[in-house]
């Protein structure tokens, strides 16, 4: 199964038309190669299936698990679960080109395995929200009043310090 990780590479040429199925998964590991080091902990499956006709082949990918990130408010650790379901048309032409449509891969009739490790990237990272923060309340107020969490509560008052937060928090106990 090693070889299974963080590698998602399925082979094409020779491929009779049929369904084909393969399981992947990526950890941490396949998001730090993309220089993306937000990803803390990652552990996805990615199942990945194929049909080949005889000019195509359409890729189905469903990927689900959770990656870990920090929470933009108060940087602890904060579980994304993931669940996508994507599809992929892999044409094939006489040289490889850029296709305008991000569901549209246009690859060289001579390849023989082609690469879905940017996609399942783009997928993963699409699936994630913008704003990366806990629940409204699970936050860990010790670490949101160290940080200046006070733009949580909104009170207007000005007196923005961490000082502050820490002892609004304390009367409110
Ligand atoms: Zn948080």
């Amino acid at each position: 199964m090693e070889e299974n990780l963080n590698s998602i590479i399925i082979p094409v040429k020779g491929l009779a038309p049929g369904k084909y199925s393969y399981n992947f998964e990526v950890n941490e590991a396949f998001f730090l190669d993309f220089g993306n080091s937000q990803i803390k902990k990652a552990h996805c499956k990615v199942m990945i299936e194929a049909e080949k006709n005889s000019t195509y082949l359409a890729i189905s990918s469903v990927i689900s698990g959770v990656v870990v990130v920090e929470c933009d408010r108060c940087l602890e650790d904060l579980e994304i679960p993931i669940d996508v379901n994507r599809s992929l048309s892999v044409k094939f032409a006489k040289e490889a080109e850029e296709s305008d449509d991000d569901d549209i891969m246009i690859v060289d009739e001579i390849e023989t395995e082609i690469d879905l490790r940017q996609f399942v990237y783009d997928y993963i990272c699409l699936a994630m929200p913008l704003q990366k923060v806990h629940e409204e309340g699970k936050c860990n107020p010790e670490m949101v009043s160290r940080i200046g969490g006070s733009q949580l509560d909104g009170d207007g008052s000005g007196d923005n310090t961490p000082f502050s937060a820490l002892k609004d928090l304390l009367s409110k106990k």
